[in-house]
């Protein structure tokens, strides 16, 4: 068997390494581009292939890889709003993700976003930077006793709801399939409006589904408490960006942490000479901001979930180019 990955970094080639050791049989090679229809032809002659990218796979480039007898395609992460099923579906694709790779990586980045915007860690840096170590009059606020509300408890916000329930937060959470777990919690509330009027902290942690786009707009914004901290380590496309720097030019929001944007594809994973070349408008408009925390779509990115993503998205590709059943199958029969 030969399996091509594309979109390979450096730090995960070491866990490549460890998997064909254990597989000799499987033949593995890999590119650090990205699937487009340029470099779809690197995989002819390969039985699978394994991707990674948040740039949307074209149906060419599909079709592409179709032509060359590929059917069965492996993504190592969970985001699959790249695809557009019905082309997998055209080209009687099989597809894997690797819906769970390390949520604490994610709940854990979710709340150091809280931590430093609560304890104003961007200006006790600035401070400490100009020799300034006084600490008046930049007082900070705990976690504990705050009312933390969690939008979507699957497997990152569930763990966030533990994590703020260990500070001693007050949590409140909206799912749409609530987990019979956490609802012996009672942190269940009716609605996302309920969320949003209640909580001192909003976190979101749910896909971006298509009638999710803009999930928290201009209203949505209206209905949060005035000087709300606003945490976005989900999908970009889920908050209306515009209406969130409206948000917190008025001081409705009183601190964002966004670890992801609707526009970072032309700015993330992307090396710029200096911040000033980075055109996009609504980027330039977050930075500077001293109640802003912006990182690069890091959420996720630790040792033990780099290892998971490559272990399982091979281990499933080889699973389905074996007619086993993987253990992350996609379903693709509905949009
Ligand atoms: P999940 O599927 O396990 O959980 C999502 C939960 O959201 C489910 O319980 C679902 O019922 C609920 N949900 C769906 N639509 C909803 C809605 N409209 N209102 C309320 N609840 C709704 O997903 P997960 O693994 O916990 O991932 C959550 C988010 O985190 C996703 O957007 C994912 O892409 C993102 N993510 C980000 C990073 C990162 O590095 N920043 C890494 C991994 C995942």
């Amino acid at each position: 068997m030969k399996i091509f990955l594309y979109g390979v970094r450096p730090d995960e080639a070491v866990y490549l390494k460890e998997w064909e050791n254990a597989n000799p049989d499987v033949e593995i090679d890999y590119t650090d581009k990205i699937v487009t229809e340029e470099t779809v032809d690197l995989a002819k002659g390969y039985n699978g292939v394994v991707m990674l990218q948040t740039q949307p796979y074209t149906r060419l480039a599909l079709q592409k890889l179709h032509d060359f007898g590929i059917s069965k395609i492996s993504v190592r992460n969970v985001g699959l709003d790249g695809f557009d099923f019905k082309d997998l579906r055209d080209f009687g694709f099989s597809l894997t993700s690797v819906p769970v790779y390390s949520p604490n990586a994610i709940a854990e980045h979710t709340t150091s976003l809280m931590l430093r915007l609560l304890r104003r860690v961007p200006e006790f840096d600035e401070k400490f930077n100009n020799a300034d170590f006084r600490w008046f009059p930049t007082i900070g606020e705990e976690i504990n006793g705050k009312t933390v509300g969690i939008v979507g408890t699957g497997h990152i916000g569930s763990v966030v709801a533990r994590l703020m329930l260990a500070f001693g937060a007050k949590v409140v959470a909206y799912d749409i399939k609530p987990d019979p777990y956490l609802e012996n919690l009672g942190i269940y509330v009716d609605s996302l409006d309920e969320v949003l009027k209640q909580a001192d902290i909003v976190t979101l942690h749910t896909p971006l589904a298509k009638r999710d786009i803009h999930m928290i707009d201009k209203a949505a914004f209206a209905k949060m408490k005035d000087g709300v901290i606003f945490i976005n380590a989900a999908r970009g496309g889920l908050v209306d960006t515009d209406a969130l720097i409206e948000a917190l030019d008025s001081g409705k929001v009183g601190g964002a942490g966004l670890d992801v944007l609707e526009s970072e594809n032309d700015v993330f994973q992307k090396k710029f000479d200096k911040i000033e070349d980075v055109k996009d408008p609504q980027f330039q408009a977050l930075l500077n901001r001293k109640n802003v925390i912006m990182t690069p779509h890091t959420a996720f990115y630790t040792t033990t979930a780099v290892h998971n993503m490559v272990f399982d998205s091979l281990n499933d590709n080889l699973k389905m180019l074996n007619n086993q059943t993987p253990k992350f199958p996609v379903d693709i029969s509905e949009d």
